[in-house]
């Protein structure tokens, strides 16, 4: 059977073509709006805070090594699985896992968020850093080396000190703060915290308008 969509236009219709004279006064419409569009890479964009971009791990200031403790459960709740993570203990009683190697194949993560979330000690977050452009793949491989260099650009170009800066996606939402590790209840500003977590037009209607 052939269906076929005749779509119902009048006589006038037809003789002026009126889709198409719709079509030039959008067009012309548009010609003198603001543009939307931004010229990157020549215009950065603004990103807001607890944008989900580059890894990183996040570096231990007494120690100069990650925070990780190896509990592997990032790896365990990637939907992506492209967590892997190496590591050992020593035979001494009472000695830590050791991290031998962590890595997160970027281009397989779909940017979640879960491993951020679980993690115990805050050791794995996701950055403000967007831009990924590269020739190599394997540069989109983060090792543990690149993802430890991540969190030293960012902490460094960060406008407050490091220990003030806790990334919404730290805290898991809804349960009750008691229940949670001790690093995941560090201090959230309100405006990141349940109710009065302020996103979407909500920041909008704070912020006024983003630059394009
Ligand atoms: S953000 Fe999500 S997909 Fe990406 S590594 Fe973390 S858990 Fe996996
Ligand atoms: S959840 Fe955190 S501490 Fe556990 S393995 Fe992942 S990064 Fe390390």
């Amino acid at each position: 059977m052939q269906i076929q969509y005749k779509p119902k236009r009048g006589l006038l219709a037809t003789i002026f073509q009126a889709e198409i004279l719709q079509g030039m006064a959008l067009t012309l419409k548009r010609l003198f709006s603001k543009p939307i569009t931004r010229q990157y890479p020549e215009e950065k964009p603004q990103i807001r805070t607890g944008f989900r971009g580059q890894h990183a791990l996040v570096r231990d200031p007494k120690t100069g090594k990650s925070k990780c403790v190896g509990c592997m459960r990032c790896a365990m709740v990637c939907p992506s699985r492209c967590i892997r993570i190496r590591s050992h203990k020593d035979k001494e009683p009472g000695s830590r896992r050791v991290i031998d190697d962590y890595q997160i194949e970027s281009l397989r993560c779909v940017y979640c968020g879960y491993c951020e979330e679980v993690c115990p000690v805050n050791a794995i977050v996701l950055t403000e850093f967007y831009e990924y452009g590269s020739y190599d793949r394997r540069s989109l491989y983060f090792t543990m080396e690149q993802l430890l260099g991540n969190w030293d650009r960012f902490a460094a170009q960060l406008d407050r000190p490091v220990e003030e800066y806790v990334n919404p996606f730290w805290r898991p939402r809804g349960l009750p703060e008691q229940t949670l590790p001790a690093p995941k209840r560090l201090p959230v500003s309100p405006e990141w915290s349940g109710e009065q977590q302020v996103v979407g037009r909500k920041w909008r209607q704070h912020h006024g308008p983003e630059q394009s």
